[in-house]
């Protein structure tokens, strides 16, 4: 069932509950979070981050990800990661995606930050072309994704100010926050600020997004969620399963040739014999996020 993710994050953040967003990038990944969400029995987003263009043509793994929806049970939506121009926007909704974010804090080149001036407008722009076609927005206010440590995330928080401002001037359906997480892995422990997600969802009673979510203790995750989170980004988490599970298999199948080469034998070439397993520890660790964020056994 293919959903917006409006309809999937409103109830959740009404019964604090947060919907784990989970990028896919080829056919393993995408498998891993149809078969996690089957099993534990919870709604999901699925996202193509704008970046997956340089590594296949979207429209490829969009198929993919269209055949593996009309077999779930499971209420799901389908999400741009990190758009960060308006023709890529439009490029996606062009697609069929029912979600998407416009990363209106960062400029094209997903490094020089935008004014606030800037932000707004793109923002408000994609959001007129989205919601003509019902597909629903995330908008992001403050630096969340360019910090690599504990005191530049807590430099850069978005205030309780800002996430209101933000809020009338935009019409988005969802906020990406700022608040002590960061993409991919942090050196050192990531801080959550609670009482920063306490504040703005006082004020903004929208479904608040947590970006970076990977390496933050389940009890702090749990936390944030009980505050407002209905979205959380999950990426590296799943990508560190893949390669663990990679690494290990790999050396498994040099043994084998090892001990095949030594008894005179023949090498069996299967690349599904990584590949199965790999995906099997993606699938878990999507499982385990699910249990965490409170969405297992809520579709
Ligand atoms: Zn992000």
């Amino acid at each position: 069932m293919l959903v917006t993710s409006k309809e999937l994050t409103a109830p959740a953040r009404a019964r604090g509950y947060a919907v784990g967003a989970f990028n896919a990038v080829n056919m393993e990944s995408a498998q891993a979070i149809f078969r996690a969400a089957e099993e534990t029995r919870s709604p999901f987003i699925i996202q193509i981050t704008q970046t997956t263009l340089a590594y296949t043509d979207p429209e490829e793994l969009f198929a993919l990800i269209v055949a593996l929806g009309k077999k779930a049970t499971i209420p799901f939506a389908i999400h741009l990661d990190h758009g960060r121009s308006f023709e890529v926007c439009m490029r996606f909704l062009r697609l069929g995606v029912t979600s998407l974010m416009i990363d209106g804090s960062l400029q094209e080149d997903g490094k020089s930050p935008r004014s606030y001036q800037e932000n707004i407008d793109i923002t408000r722009r994609v959001s007129a072309a989205a919601h003509a076609m019902g597909v629903t927005v995330e908008g992001e206010i403050g630096r969340l994704g360019q910090v690599t440590t504990e005191k530049e995330a807590a430099e850069h928080l978005t205030t309780p100010e800002e996430a209101v401002r933000f809020l009338r001037d935009t019409d988005v359906d969802m906020m990406a926050l700022a608040i002590g997480t960061t993409h991919g892995l942090f050196k050192g422990r990531p801080r959550i600020a609670h009482d920063r997600i306490e504040q703005i969802a006082a004020q903004a009673p929208i479904p608040l997004v947590m970006h970076g979510g990977t390496g933050v203790p389940d009890e702090d995750v749990r936390k944030a969620v009980s505050l407002g989170i209905a979205k959380i980004n999950i990426d590296t988490q799943i990508r560190v399963a893949f390669y663990d599970a990679v690494i290990e298999r790999v050396h498994a199948v040099e043994k084998e040739f090892a001990e095949t080469d030594a008894a005179g034998g023949v090498r069996k070439y299967d690349v599904r014999k990584i590949l199965a397993p790999s995906r099997d520890s993606m699938q878990k660790a999507v499982m385990d996020r699910m249990v965490v964020f409170g969405s297992a056994g809520k579709a």
